[in-house]
């Protein structure tokens, strides 16, 4: 489809165009995908421009094809799930020069487009606000020459540009996460999971080289999610003597039992004289100088591609969508946003200024200031270098704690497993032991304790041990046991066993139950003296109900099986055509687990408890599955998939509701149904929910900590004392219970009072085209 050939004076409808340009990333097809389809429903055009710059430049190929291309509904179907970028992407030399990018005003014009969102890098945001500056001259020039008239500029005074950021490393300053980076993070821990188990097999040492030049966040992350002995990252060098340092804390854990030796290298790392450090450097002197059988593995090309993880479809999809609004919202004085994610907030920043600091962390590198090269990353890359190094032994001689002030700290994991419980008692285990802490398990949760003081005890207390707890870095399940049971089953014996254990402080992970848990203890430290100690929950479930957080660790993993099992059954219907899936997601009666995973795959429409299902709607959920499959011509050759919470409704489950289906259908097209059930859980945790987890173990402990030789009159009187941790918009925080279950829990229905995902439910609508009028009912 190609736009208008002739130059419209005053065009109907605002047309915004997207591209993507400098090195491709999982997720950027999301994002063009959701800019096309908010443009189109903002009642705006949508163009796509083709090869990045390249095509912006010379507005057509070799073969005379358009590379600027109106773009319709259609034209971006399938796109969330592919990685790289379907409209292409390039360097281009010619835009670095002002005679290119007079080109390139010049078909923006002829098009009658004025607003540009661009999903790249740092290079190419820098060339975009470029661009937007000299706009009023390169038009005028453009007038000059007589190649453009006063009236084809007239409207297009004013360039808007609205900057994405795509890019694997995650480089760019005032974001917490760029589009690409997590699955790239993916792909990387996938390779060194699978190098760990030679490793262990073989005793070997595995010195890893990840992507990076100017940035470590890739190394770092990785380094964190696979239990990796030492990082070497560019922006926070090791000593000068590092191969003693790195050799010593390999020789430390060697001799404390561990049989693998993980080392990550960013491509960019070097020493403090800024002297290049290779893997293969790193590698020989494990091998010579501490006699291990090391190896180098380079991962190369196979991070940047793939199929884009849930979180990069999410970003992706939400970062897009944004950029249209600010693109409508911008007005000639605002200065360009490039849409950025702080925790789970999206946000606009200044285009410029972060790429100034972005720039700023490669010169503090050149000019060896690397404290400042470190304090120019977020607050939360040097929170995780801080985790790491704790986790990992470097640098924690002296973190000990006095006597006085060190406790014993139970561990329990309660309810349904989901992936990180083991990631976060590893960390919170490493922290314990380095500030002088005794780590205690509780096995099997409250009815665990509460068996324990049967008549045949199990032994469901025991001190956690560095060795057991490192090799827990990417397992899934809980390796400490779990169960849903209360502990007011019985509050006696519990607290009996409290006492008896000397428990001073108490670390709880898990869901709904686990909420509940801390709130029964908390209202019976009247009753018991033995819960008069700090708690803390660290949110882990599936289904992200629980109030004080917005995340729960385990919920990026049971996504991403989600997504997973959903690509599969669209892809399954691609010979047949014409099939609808009905699945059943859990969630129990948060719809949080359904809505996002219909975000990320693109589902036709989503039911959740919170809005409920009527006959209305699947009626007209049927009607639009008509129009869609009769509007296709044979083109779209995949499954529609309509997501179903468990308890969306206690009528219409996914058996009824396929029935209902293929009676409506008559035949024109079919229906299937599906319940993935625990495939949810996921298997192995994914890097998001490892390294959030350790963070959020190692935060939850330091917390704890604070109430060191308190009394415990002074603890109960401190509402701080009974926490959950979690992030709230743009901050991680501790929330105390007290204030959490009265103002924030809806305890009828398990799930907060105030979901913060229940706008996106719109968004899944409007960007499959779902006539999405709410439910009358
Ligand atoms: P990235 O966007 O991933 O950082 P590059 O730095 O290679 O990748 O930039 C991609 C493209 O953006 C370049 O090929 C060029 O066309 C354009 N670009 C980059 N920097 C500038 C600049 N300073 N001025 C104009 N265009 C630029």
């Amino acid at each position: 489809m190609s736009g208008p050939q002739t130059t419209t004076h005053s065009p109907p409808r605002r047309r915004i165009a997207v591209m993507t340009s400098g090195g491709d990333a999982p997720g950027m097809n999301g994002a063009v995908r959701a800019v096309v389809r908010t443009a189109i429903a903002n009642d705006c055009e949508a163009y796509a421009i083709y090869e990045g710059y390249d095509g912006l430049v010379k507005g057509v190929d070799k073969k005379g094809n358009e590379m600027i291309k109106k773009m319709e509904f259609d034209d971006v179907r399938g796109f969330l799930g592919v990685g790289g970028t379907k409209i292409g992407t390039a360097r281009c030399k010619e835009f670095r020069e002002r005679a290119g990018r007079l080109r390139a005003a010049k078909n923006m014009i002829q098009k009658g487009i004025d607003a540009l969102i661009i999903c790249g890098g740092d290079g190419s945001l820098t060339g975009a606000d470029l661009f937007r500056e000299e706009w009023p001259g390169l038009l005028e020039e453009l007038v000059k020459t007589g190649e453009l008239s006063g009236n084809d500029i007239q409207p297009h005074k004013h360039l808007n540009i609205v900057g994405l950021v795509g890019s694997i490393d995650n480089d760019l300053s005032m974001t917490d996460a760029t589009i690409g980076c997590y699955s790239s993070l993916e792909r990387i821990c996938r390779n060194v999971d699978d190098v760990y188990d030679t490793a262990a097999s073989h005793q070997r040492a595995f010195v890893v080289e990840v992507m990076g030049r100017h940035c470590g966040w890739l190394a770092l992350m990785a380094g964190l999610a696979t239990g990796a002995d030492y990082v070497f990252l560019p922006e926070n060098p090791p000593p000068e003597d590092w191969q003693d340092k790195m050799g010593k804390i390999v020789e430390t854990h060697r001799a404390r039992g561990k049989r693998t030796t993980i080392v990550i290298v960013a491509e960019g790392a070097h020493d403090r004289n800024l002297q290049k450090i290779p893997a293969q450097e790193v590698t020989k002197f494990l091998a010579e100088s501490l006699g291990l059988d090391a190896r180098t593995t380079v991962l190369g090309h196979t991070q940047r591609g793939g199929v884009p993880c849930f979180y990069d479809r999410f970003l992706g999809t939400l970062q897009g969508a944004e950029a249209v609004k600010a693109v409508l919202d911008t007005t000639p004085e605002t200065p360009s946003p490039v849409i950025c994610m702080i925790e789970n907030k999206i946000v606009r920043r200044p285009l410029l200024e972060a790429v100034k600091q972005t720039k700023e962390v490669a010169k503090a590198i050149e000019s060896k200031d690397f404290g400042r090269a470190m304090s120019l990353r977020d607050a939360e890359f040097e929170e995780y270098m801080k985790v790491f190094n704790i986790i990992a032994g470097t640098g924690t001689e002296n973190i000990k704690l006095p006597e006085e002030k060190r406790l014993r700290i139970g561990i329990i994991h309660v309810g349904a497993p989901a992936g990180g419980f083991n990631a976060a008692t590893r960390a919170a285990v490493a922290y314990c032991l380095a500030r002088g802490h005794t780590p205690v398990a509780l096995h099997n949760g409250f009815p665990g304790l509460i068996r324990h003081h049967s008549d045949k005890p199990i032994g469901s207390v025991r001190d956690i041990d560095w060795l057991d707890a490192e090799s827990w870095v990417n397992l899934g399940g809980s390796e400490i046991g779990t169960n849903r049971g209360l502990p007011s089953e019985d509050l006696e014996t519990v607290a009996m066993v409290f006492k008896e254990y000397n428990i001073q402080a108490l670390f709880l992970i898990g869901g709904f139950e686990a909420f509940t848990a801390l709130s029964e203890l908390r209202t019976s430290r009247q009753y018991y003296s033995a819960f008069k100690i700090p708690m803390t929950i660290l949110p882990g479930t599936v289904s992200n109900n629980v109030p004080g957080t917005e995340y729960s660790i385990g919920s990026d993993t049971s996504l991403n099986a989600l997504i997973q099992y959903c690509d599969t059954c669209r892809q399954s219907a691609s010979s047949s055509r014409r099939r609808v899936f009905i699945i059943e997601t859990q969630g129990g009666e948060s719809g949080y687990l359904a809505t996002l995973a219909g975000l990320s795959i693109g589902a036709l429409a989503v039911y959740t408890p919170e809005e409920g299902i009527g006959i209305d709607m699947i009626k007209r959920d049927i009607d639009h599955l008509r129009e869609v499959f009769a509007a296709d011509k044979g083109k779209a050759r995949a499954g529609k998939i309509i997501l179903v919470n468990e308890k969306a409704s206690k009528t219409y489950d996914v058996k009824t509701i396929k029935g209902i289906i293929d009676e409506e259908a008559k035949g024109r097209f079919e229906s299937r149904w599906n319940v993935p059930g625990h495939w949810q859980q996921g298997t192995t945790p994914s890097p998001m929910d490892r390294v959030r987890a350790a963070r959020f173990g190692v935060r939850s402990i330091e917390h704890l900590e604070s109430f060191g030789g308190k009394s415990k009159d002074d603890i109960d009187e401190d509402p701080m004392s009974a926490t959950v941790i979690g992030i709230k918009g743009a901050k991680v925080l501790l929330s105390p219970m007290e204030v959490v279950e009265k103002r924030e829990t809806n305890w009828k229905l398990r799930r907060p009072k105030n979901e913060y995902w229940l706008g996106l439910k719109d968004m899944v609508d409007e960007l499959s085209g779902r006539p999405y009028k709410r439910a009358e009912h």
